[in-house]
């Protein structure tokens, strides 16, 4: 039986940055993975995701936007199979790519479905392992509501495998992946319906923020289908007919359950070593991603913390740190943790919303600045979409705990006031700044 200082089961964002950084530091590296190489990111998340939505952009652009510039470029041959098929060549050498730094690096790479066997051994293809430091890292999988007819409904995982376009869908679920499938396919001309069963879609976002993006996307002609639940769905000769809590039907060509993800826990087998789990099934880890078990960690969508690649990676790699490189103290600030929602145009937010800086702290410490205005992008153009930017911030200093805002650009210019925040930055040292213009960024040091 071969044994390991660390085996890591799950070759995902986090598995794959803990494993190559515990071999940095001279640790010999098992990784185990179930299916391939990078896991929801690359494969059916963040990625393909990404180049969806510069796709759909792109279409968007040319069909609405080039023609004011002057240019005549409309297209009516657009081939979405080479499109994905282009994509899947892109990720394909990515996988190559995340092969190749592991070899590097000297990670052995096992492919197959892990289970625990105890504490210390782990199962695959029949060959038993020994591992003095067990890392879970299996992430988790979308699920689909217990309903008639639900069986018939994609998910995320699906949509990345569609050759053709639809020409009318429906997307049931409010969060990440909802509005962001629902954006993409809107930008390619599909009629879309987003049905959601609150009065607004990512409710744990700024609510203000988010009022925004839901007006531009009716703008935009999405169809939003605000406090309705699919109650069952019936297959018909084409498509298929939603049945909606007020008792009216919507008529799809198909449709995407979009209304969240669990824990890959079934198969590791942690009934045989003590891991605990909560309701959710979520792995209990704390702040160093140790188990209650001495010995095994878990990180990333197995556990509470945001379902997010870069917070899945700066776990695996800070806990290689602490476990092989002697920095015992080692482990992922998540204070505040930036994210984007690839909607047209993207959400993005860090820190605190409205909702919850008043939930924290009394009203007359908090102090809330916005800007809405439109981006030259659409200078030109009769059809505008205003972007919309706001700043929460707290105490007689007006420290900035909270930066919100949808438009264009917001995706790349959140990343640097992230860092300002983690320095603690004051609403007088964003106004001290001196804008870039023009730009949607400069909005953030203009504010009053
Ligand atoms: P994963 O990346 O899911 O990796 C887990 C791996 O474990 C998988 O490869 C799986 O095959 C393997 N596995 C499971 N069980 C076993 C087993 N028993 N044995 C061996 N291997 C096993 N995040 C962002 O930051 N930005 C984005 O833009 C973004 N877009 C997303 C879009 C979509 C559609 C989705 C679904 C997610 C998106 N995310 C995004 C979230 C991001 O993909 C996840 O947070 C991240 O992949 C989690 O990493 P992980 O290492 O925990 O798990
Ligand atoms: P989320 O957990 O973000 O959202 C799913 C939402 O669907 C729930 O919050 C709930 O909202 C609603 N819902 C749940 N059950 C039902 C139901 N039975 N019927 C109707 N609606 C329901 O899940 P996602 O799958 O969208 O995303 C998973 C995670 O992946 C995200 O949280 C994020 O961390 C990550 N991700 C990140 C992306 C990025 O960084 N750009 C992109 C995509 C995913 P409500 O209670 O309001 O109804």
């Amino acid at each position: 039986m071969q044994s390991f200082d660390y085996i890591v089961i799950g070759g995902g964002s986090g598995g794959i940055a803990s494993a190559n950084r515990a071999a940095l530091h001279g640790a010999k590296v098992l990784l185990i993975e179930g299916r391939y190489l990078g896991g929801t990111c690359v494969n059916v998340g963040c990625v393909p995701k990404k180049v969806m939505w510069q796709g759909s952009e792109l279409f968007h652009q040319m069909m609405t936007e080039t023609k004011a510039y002057g240019f005549d470029v409309t297209s009516q041959d657009f081939d979405f199979s080479t499109f994905v098929a282009n994509r899947d060549n892109y990720i394909q050498r990515l996988r190559q790519l995340y092969q190749q730094g592991l070899d590097q690096n000297g990670v052995q790479v096992v492919f197959g479905l892990a289970r625990l066997k105890n504490q210390q051994e782990v199962v695959v293809n029949g060959e038993s392992y020994i591992g003095k430091h067990i890392l879970l890292a299996t992430g988790g999988a979308p699920v689909i509501p217990e309903i008639p007819g639900a069986e018939y409904g994609l998910t995320s995982n699906d949509f990345f495998d569609m050759r053709e376009l639809p020409k009318k869908v429906a997307i049931i679920g409010s969060g990440y992946v909802a509005v962001e499938l629902a954006g993409v396919l809107s930008h390619f001309q599909v009629e879309t319906h987003l049905i959601y069963r609150h009065d607004h879609v990512l409710r744990s976002f700024d609510r203000e923020t988010v009022s925004h993006l839901e007006e531009l996307y009716r703008k935009e002609g999405l169809h939003l289908h605000p406090y309705q639940e699919v109650q069952s769905v019936k297959k018909q000769s084409q498509g298929y007919q939603l049945n909606l809590s007020d008792g009216s039907f919507l008529q799809v060509d198909l449709f995407i359950w979009a209304v969240g993800r669990k824990p890959m826990t079934d198969s590791l087998g942690l009934e045989t070593t003590g891991v605990r789990v909560n309701e959710q099934g979520y792995i209990q880890v704390d702040e160093y991603q140790n188990t209650k078990v001495a010995g095994i960690y878990a990180l990333g969508d197995l556990t509470c913390q945001p379902h997010l690649t870069p917070v899945a990676i700066k776990e695996g790699r800070q806990l290689s740190e602490r476990l092989f490189n002697h920095q015992v103290d080692a482990k992922a600030d998540l204070t505040y943790v930036p994210t984007v929602v690839f909607s047209h145009p993207p959400l993005g937010t860090v820190g605190l919303s409205e909702e919850e800086a008043r939930q924290k702290y009394p009203d007359e410490l908090i102090t809330v600045y916005t800007s809405q205005f439109n981006p030259m992008r659409y200078a030109l153009l009769s059809h505008k979409l205003p972007a919309f930017f706001k700043l929460v911030c707290v105490g007689k200093k007006e420290q900035v705990i909270g930066l919100h805002g949808v438009g264009e650009g917001m995706d790349e210019l959140l990343q640097g006031f992230a860092v300002a925040m983690g320095l603690g930055a004051t609403k007088a040292d964003f106004d001290r700044t001196i804008a870039i213009h023009p730009t949607a960024a400069e909005e953030f040091v203009t504010m009053t």
